[in-house]
């Protein structure tokens, strides 16, 4: 048992850095196992003259220490495990430190690590504090040099910003000097070395200024990452459009790496990505692929404004880059593939992962208060709930105010590192609106509950809107205070025509009336249009007000949405042992007729045809039972399977393409319908349903079709599944990223011996737990999208991902963190299960060594 409780940080305690480091030179001296790094700091006071000057540093090997030139005596300095200190400084100096680090041992890939054979680095948000003594803190910005010595093995030698001088060192080594003009954080601070392809193109921006572009990947893939430079060329003209944002380099660079425990970084000049959201043809890849790199360099690209330009004052103020940056990609992936399907994805994910997040114990506010650390807090909160309050900004604002807030913002604090209200008070001078309530929203966590009842009034022709909300207390949180909620309102006539356009409502009170008048008929009430606002809305409406909104609503988010309620409502009914067979017939035909429908897109269909996800289901019952559910869901997918199975076959048979693949919008939409069929189709496996799926995997001619079958195939089980897992393995066991897929389909495994399976897997030669995308392929898959297998009754499920967090702790804590989210909820599950979770919880904080990561999350689960 540890003895020490950590401290956490406290955004209360934030005190500027008293010195200011104007420049910083780094040399690199390259070796796999002992690389040194001579760190030249140019520093200056600008606090207090009785400050000592504290750098950060960690598992550094310190091999000499100079101030201006001078070599410190051992009394004149203290270094220990995380720090090195000097109390007595000039007030403008030098400062000269030599370290030792070796690369190749380290496992944990943040701060400089090898992967592929390949040096790269990841220093956000503390990893560069293991590369040199350093303030490793986002508001100490400094002007770098860089030089890059290693072995002509590793030819390519990258930093950020611009190349300079070049040259041979002796009969094996050379150099390359990098110089970045911006002032920047040390967590942007990128360097690669290796052998490595590279893609080449420019781009000229809207001020006539060329901008070469290199994609560098392994040697042999170069092919792959077309689509991932296509991708940013869009971005960077999207992002000249949209928000009148130029680049500020002669070069922008992306490295994709096999080993890496995110997926991109936004290092100034030189992005890191994840190879995985790089790298794609139409044999490897699948169109979520696909979608994904094109979120993701756009992303990662955005971030040159809104993180790198402007940078977080500290990591509380991580959502003013990361909340944006997702509010700027997600606005994009709107303009470029259809806003609607887009929206419907966010908000798939956002419930998936956010509203999950903000319902347990890890919840927490957009811009929390304290931290133990600060990995822990890349969440889907920060993220994806942070570019929901930017999104509701903006729906509040109306479009021309919003853009004239973030150009007031760009232009404010250009070069500097900033906070959130810093960013909010931009908005409110270039709107005058007082934003003082809206700010709420970054500081109260857990989800906003709204109910909405109406009342019509037939002879006056009035409609009476009562809206309310209320939060639920969350840890640390026990009273909320209403927020500002645009609430998108409009209605339909029972014949499902429009009555009333959508009006935004801002609810800011606990409870609020509306009344509206020149209502000619009894309305359907079309509410939260476009998901307006991340709240859990209730309302007065029947089913059969669903069902109007279902065939017609102009919204076709809510479209979608009412298919869902409807859907879910029949599997929870089911689930508690209350069938409704009748309304389950109903559905059934409503969304045949919804699929029949030639205005509507096929990407769209895809989505209407996919019922709520087990996750989803477990969120919205009390307590949660992952194998009734799991039935129930299964019942309704063979019912809809049965009583839609022409349509679904017709379905599939038309939307199968012969000619050249195309990875468009509208060609990933047709796949997507065609791969939604079977796998509804695969809960009736009569001998034609089957013939077609294994047709379908047989003729696939790409990943997306591949795939498509490949699952449902598994989950037939029995031959189909040995047949195509060997098939699958045989083909593809060259390809790291196909063989991911391979392990995260037998993660989705939902036969009765998954899980045994599931353990086997992880002793096969090809699964490498070090490499983080191939860990979460098998055990992430399995334990956050196998509900039924993972919860199984003996409790095996959960000793077996315990025993992962532990195993992979030893060597990566970043990693192993993530896997914890699994148990945490286990007060929302039925108590035999929820008691089982909770001994795992307590097991894994009780191990010796125990990394701050995981225990942070562990306690913070029990408590
Ligand atoms: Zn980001």
């Amino acid at each position: 048992m540890r003895t020490d409780t950590p401290q956490p940080v406290r955004l209360a305690d934030y005190r500027p850095f008293p010195f200011a480091i104007e420049t910083t030179r780094l040399v690199f001296d390259l070796h796999p196992t002992a690389t040194k790094v001579t760190a030249e700091l140019a520093i200056r006071r600008v606090g207090d003259a009785t400050e000592p000057l504290v750098l950060d540093g960690e598992r550094l090997k310190l091999l000499s220490i100079a101030i201006d030139g001078q070599a410190l005596g051992a009394n004149q300095f203290v270094v220990d495990a995380e720090h090195l200190t000097i109390a007595e400084v000039p007030d403008r100096f030098v400062l000269t430190t030599e370290v030792e680090i070796d690369p190749s041992s380290n496992k944990a890939l943040t701060g400089l690590y090898m992967s592929g054979g390949r040096f790269c680095t990841q220093c956000e948000a503390e990893g560069f504090r293991t590369i040199t003594y350093f303030p490793d803190r986002p508001d100490v910005l400094s002007r770098y040099t860089v030089r890059i010595e290693a072995d002509r093995k590793f030819p390519h030698l990258l930093s950020n910003g611009n190349p300079g001088a070049f040259g041979q060192v002796g009969e094996t080594r050379h150099f390359l000097e990098w110089t970045d003009p911006f002032p920047k954080p040390c967590y942007l601070f990128a360097l690669v070395a290796g052998d490595l392809d590279v893609l080449a193109d420019k781009f000229i921006t809207m001020s006539g200024r060329e901008v070469a572009l290199r994609i560098l990947v392994d040697p042999g893939q170069a092919s792959r990452a077309a689509y991932a430079l296509d991708s940013l060329k869009r971005a960077m003209k999207w992002d000249e459009d949209t928000f009148g944002r130029e680049y500020d380099l002669d070069l922008f660079a992306i490295v994709a790496v096999r080993d890496f425990n995110f997926g991109a970084m936004e290092n100034k000049g030189l992005n890191i990505f994840n190879s995985a959201l790089l790298l794609a043809d139409p044999e490897t890849a699948t169109d979520l692929d696909y979608e994904r790199i094109e979120a993701v360099v756009a992303h990662e690209y955005f971030h040159n404004w809104t993180g790198n330009r402007i940078t977080c004052r500290d990591w509380f103020q991580l959502c003013l880059k990361e909340g944006f940056t997702v509010f700027r990609d997600q606005s994009f992936s709107a303009d470029q593939r259809g806003a609607a399907v887009q929206r419907i994805k966010d908000v798939r994910a956002l419930r998936a992962r956010q509203f999950a997040e903000d319902a347990g114990p890890l919840a927490h506010p957009v811009r929390p208060s304290s931290y133990l650390k600060i990995d822990n807090f890349y969440t889907a909160t920060i993220y994806e709930k942070g570019a929901e309050i930017i999104r509701m900004l903006k729906t509040i604002l109306g479009d021309a105010a919003f853009r004239k807030g973030s150009d007031l913002y760009f232009d404010r604090h250009d070069g500097q590192a900033t906070t959130v209200e810093a960013f909010i008070a931009c908005f409110a001078e270039a709107s005058g609106r007082d934003l003082t309530a809206f700010f709420d929203w970054y500081e109260q966590a857990g989800t906003p509950s709204v109910t909405i009842d109406t009342d019509y009034d037939a002879a006056a022709k009035a409609l009476t809107l009562t809206l309310t909300q209320s939060t639920a207390p969350t840890p640390g949180q026990p009273n909320k205070k209403p927020l500002p909620i645009p609430v998108a309102i409009g209605l339909l006539s029972a014949e499902g025509e429009v009555l009333r356009d959508t009006e935004i409502v801002l609810l800011d009170q606990a409870r609020q009336t509306v009344r509206w008048e020149g209502v000619t008929s009894a309305p359907v009430l079309s509410a939260l249009r476009g998901f307006s606002a991340p709240v859990n809305l209730t309302t007065d409406a029947r089913a059969s007000d669903r069902y109007v909104l279902f065939a017609a609503d102009p919204d076709l988010f809510n479209r979608w949405e009412a298919g869902q309620t409807l859907a879910r409502d029949l599997i929870l009914a089911r689930a508690a042992g209350t069938p409704d067979e009748v309304g389950e017939e109903r559905y059934a035909d409503a969304l045949g007729r919804a699929l029949v429908d030639d205005a509507a897109e096929p990407a769209f269909k895809a989505l209407l045809l996919a019922l709520p996800s087990e996750p989803d289901l477990a969120l919205m019952s009390d307590p949660a039972d992952p194998a009734a559910l799991h039935e129930a869901r299964d019942t309704l997918r063979t019912r809809i399977a049965v009583h839609l199975g022409d349509l679904l076959r017709r379905l599939h048979g038309e939307m199968q393409s012969e000619g050249e693949f195309s990875a468009s919008a509208e060609a990933a939409g047709r796949r997507a319908l065609r791969n939604a069929c079977i796998e509804i189709l695969a809960a009736d496996p009569r001998d034609d349903n089957l013939m077609r799926i294994v047709g379908h995997f047989e003729a696939s001619r790409n990943m997306t079709d591949m795939i498509g079958a490949l699952y449902p195939l598994v989950s037939i089980g029995g031959v189909a599944r040995e047949k195509a897992l060997a098939n699958f393995h045989f083909a593809w066991r060259a390809e790291p990223l196909v063989l991911d897929k391979w392990f995260a389909v037998q993660g989705r495994d939902p036969n009765e011996d998954a899980l045994e399976r599931v353990i086997a897997l992880t002793s096969y030669p090809d699964f490498e737990p070090t490499n983080p995308n191939r860990l979460r392929a098998l055990v992430a898959t399995f334990a956050n999208f196998n509900p039924a297998r993972f919860h199984d009754p003996s409790g095996a499920g959960y000793r077996f991902l315990a025993d992962q967090i532990l195993a992979v702790d030893a060597f990566n804590p970043t990693t192993a963190a993530r896997l914890v989210d699994p148990l945490g909820g286990w007060r929302r599950y039925k108590p035999e299960l929820g008691q089982q979770m909770r001994e795992q919880l307590e097991r894994i904080k009780a191990h010796p060594g125990l990394s701050r990561n995981v225990l942070e999350l562990v306690a913070k689960a029990l408590d």
